[in-house]
Formats: C-alpha cells, sequence, structure tokens
C-alpha cells in the first residue's frame, strides 16, 4: 500500500549530519508515524508520500524542511542567579524555560561565565543538513480513532493506559 493522508508508516531510519556523524536513529528496529499529520519534519514526510512499504531511499533534508535555521536572536545570555547555585552549570547542558507566548522551550548552554549564562533556544539540529537513509518496514491504513488523536495507537505508538 502506497503512503498517503493517514497512512500509518512504520521505518527504520538513520540520521547523520554532513560530517557522516550519526545523530539519531530509530532504536529498538522501527519507528512508527501518522502520515500527514506533520508528526515528522516536512522535508521527510513529502519525501515518503506515494511510497510503497519495501521501499529504500536516502533524503537529504535543509534546515528550512527540518528544525530550522539557526537564529542567533534565539540565543540570549541571562544571569547565573537565573539557574539553581548547587549546581555546576556546563556548556551542553539542557534546560526547560519558557517561550516568548508561555511556551515549554529546551534550551542549551552555550557559554558560562562568572556572573552571566549564554542559553542557545533553536533546536539542536537548527541549521544542520538532515541526510535520512530509510527503509520502510509497514504502511497501513488508520483507524477512526488513530485519525482523530493525530497518533498512531498500539505497537510503536501512543499507549493510553
Ligand atoms: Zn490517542
Amino acid at each position: 500500500m502506497q503512503i498517503d493522508k493517514h497512512s500509518v508508516v512504520t521505518l527504520h531510519y538513520t540520521l547523520k549530519d554532513n560530517d557522516g556523524n550519526v545523530l539519531d536513529e530509530s532504536s529498538d528496529g522501527s519507528f512508527c508515524y501518522l502520515h500527514g499529520e506533520n508528526n515528522i519534519i516536512p522535508g521527510l514526510e513529502d519525501a515518503l508520500a506515494g511510497r510503497l512499504s519495501g521501499d529504500a531511499l536516502s533524503v537529504s533534508v535543509p534546515p528550512k524542511d527540518g528544525y530550522g535555521e539557526h537564529d542567533t536572536e534565539r540565543t540570549q545570555t541571562v544571569s547565573r542567579d537565573m539557574f539553581p547555585s548547587e549546581d555546576e552549570i556546563e556548556p551542553g547542558m539542557q534546560f526547560q524555560a519558557e517561550g516568548p507566548e508561555g511556551q515549554a522551550l529546551l534550551v542549551t548552554v552555550v557559554k558560562v561565565e562568572e556572573d552571566t549564562v549564554t542559553v542557545d533556544g533553536n533546536h539542536p539540529l537548527a541549521g544542520v543538513q538532515l541526510n535520512f537513509d530509510v527503509k520502510i518496514v509497514d504502511v497501513r491504513a488508520a483507524n477512526a480513532e488513530e485519525i482523530e488523536h493525530g497518533h498512531v495507537h498500539g505497537p510503536g505508538g501512543h499507549n493510553h493506559e
């Protein structure tokens, strides 16, 4: 069956940057998503449309169709006092912060000075060309409840217990 809106797609993937470093891969063998509901990045979803179970493909997604360009305005320097004083703060650490509209935002520490900490609110993969190797394992039609919820149920999907 062909991947179309509201297909449930099971696939294996490996994600690499342009230097060949593996950034992510499907753990436990496979990943499952509901197609056509923005559950995965647009560049990959577009490339999978119309594909069949068993297809293998390589997809190179530019940042604009992935996690966006790196926006320097999302980097800000804040007072060290905003972090728990007992904790050692080091570059690479991630914290949950509040975005301009009150939304949860994951920020990454990029620089630590005596009284200030510089954090970056860009997605860690913003500005990165995403090179996927994908193997489509299974394609099935979603059921009515999955379509209503906008995600997959059952193995590899949401468990509402
Ligand atoms: Zn659900």
